[in-house]
């Protein structure tokens, strides 16, 4: 059976949080369902936690059940085409067990320490190659889960409808203890970069945007620069045996204040952690001829690691999606906005601001891009004073401008903004959650205020 114990005192640092009842952390599926089953024991609501590393209150579980997934962490079974894995795995760990046997996912993140069961029901968008394929979850084809009443289920790709809901349904409608995920050849990927100032960029926006490749865009309004980012599979270069385990560090080290402006980097590269936007900069500059002649990396070399204490990271960046067609102009009344924020509050972000251009998917209900192609903002900071009052106008700026959020990396989210960006298939999903889980067994505060 699972470990019980009382909740350490923990103080947020930026959000008050009531603290769980209890902490539970099983070990084998059948803890997970005999834990839904009894109420009594455990009280609701009962909230899975992966790394616990989300921007927003998602996983809190009030004065509830906090349900810790890592200790089911056995990589199951692997395939040529698709790996089986249980719920507590790290993407990081994940990612490099694939590289050591030639594989890798279609989409790999930044970051390694988010876990695969929240992966696999959460809004991780990626900037993408190829329609369909634009959020980690799109990867999975299989989930296995417990129900809010305790009974274990499994879901394939063969229930389009089913796995659509599920695969953004932030563990209110059961909780996922094993996924099969897509899998595919491990291949070299060539990154280039180059710098426009925003009005070169919106000339040239519908250029950039048609060449293929995953792109991110590093945007500092201050500096009126964009830098772009494009990765595109590098056919020439063969992936040997051998090759796979040459990591170019060189390569990694002379790029890296290009590659990292994200504030995943400055929090896992010590050193970069005070860097201010003049920092960040500089070192964006001094790379720059590197970056435009290009690298080859495999996915897993880009993939690092934060800090293990989740709440150092925690509230340190919000994203919205916006349509691909008018991001050029949401760009430029992003920079007014950023200007005019600054002028009357003296607060601007300090981080490069990054994005990521989404193809269309329809894999997740909630998916960013649903009604098409998206460009996400992704305002970011190390978490000084003034950034959670810049979002709460940021996100009137972003819903206004027809931005779609996430429940787990937008910050400071309302009902309204919830209602406008979802419409029809946030009313669907409260009906199925309600008829599924009646007694709220799974449902905390947080989905309360912005869903039911
Ligand atoms: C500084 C920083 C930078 C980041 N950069 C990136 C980035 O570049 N790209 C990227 O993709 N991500 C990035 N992330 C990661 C991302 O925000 C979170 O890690 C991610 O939201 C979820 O992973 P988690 O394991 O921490 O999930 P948690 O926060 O633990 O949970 C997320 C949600 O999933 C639910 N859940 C968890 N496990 C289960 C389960 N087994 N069954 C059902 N429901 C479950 C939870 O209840 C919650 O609703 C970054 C995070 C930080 C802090």
């Amino acid at each position: 059976m699972s470990i019980k114990e009382s909740r350490p005192h923990r103080a947020d640092q930026n959000t008050v949080q009531r603290r769980p009842r209890l902490i539970v952390r099983p070990k084998r599926y059948e803890d997970v369902a005999a834990i839904l089953a009894k109420p009594k024991s455990f009280p609701s609501p009962v909230r899975a936690v992966g790394a616990d590393y989300s921007q927003t209150r998602c996983a809190t579980s009030d004065a509830g059940t906090s349900m810790h997934t890592g200790a089911l962490d056995r990589i199951l079974e692997f395939e040529s085409a698709s790996v089986r894995v249980q719920a507590g795995v790290t993407m990081g760990t994940l990612v490099r067990t694939l590289a050591e046997r030639g594989l890798e996912l279609p989409l790999t993140p930044e970051i390694g320490n988010m876990t695969v069961g929240a992966a696999a029901v959460s809004t991780l968008p990626q900037s993408s190659y190829q329609d369909g394929l634009a959020q980690i979850a799109s990867c999975v084809t299989e989930l296995r889960l417990i129900t809010p009443q305790g009974r274990q289920i499994t879901v394939t790709e063969r229930d389009r409808e089913l796995m659509r809901v599920l695969r953004s349904s932030h563990g209110l409608l059961g909780v996922v203890h094993e996924v099969v995920l897509r899998v595919q050849t491990m291949r070299a990927v060539k990154i280039d970069y180059r710098a426009y100032s925003l009005a070169e960029f919106a000339a040239r926006f519908r250029r950039i945007v048609g060449a293929p490749g995953a792109l991110r865009f590093h945007v500092a309004p201050f500096s009126d620069r964009v830098t772009v980012e494009r990765r595109v599979p590098d056919e020439e270069e063969a992936v040997t045996r051998s090759g796979i385990w040459q990591i170019r560090n060189s390569v990694m080290r002379n790029v890296l204040p290009a590659f990292g402006t994200s504030v995943g980097a400055v929090l896992a590269t010590p050193g970069l952690r005070s860097a201010v936007l003049t920092g960040v900069h500089r070192a964006l500059n001094a790379t720059q001829g590197r970056g435009e002649r290009g690298v080859v990396l495999h996915a897993h070399e880009w993939m690092r690691d934060l800090p293990a204490e989740a709440w150092k990271a925690r509230h340190t960046y919000s994203l919205w999606a916006f349509p691909q067609g008018n991001f050029p102009e949401v760009l430029a009344s992003y920079a007014a906005f950023s200007r005019a924020y600054y002028k009357q509050y003296r607060y601007r972000c300090n981080l490069v601001t990054t994005a990521s251009r989404l193809h269309r998917d329809r894999s997740a209900l909630f998916s960013p891009s649903y009604g098409g192609e998206m460009v996400t903002l992704e305002p970011s900071s190390p978490g000084e004073q003034g950034f959670e009052d810049f979002l709460i106008d940021f996100n009137d700026f972003a819903s206004a401008q027809g931005g779609v959020p996430t429940f787990n990396q937008t910050r400071a989210l309302t009902r309204e903004h919830v209602a406008k960006a979802f419409g029809e298939r946030a009313r669907l999903f409260s009906a199925l959650r309600r008829r599924t889980d009646p007694l709220n067994r799974l449902r905390n505060s947080y989905f309360a205020q912005i869903l039911d």
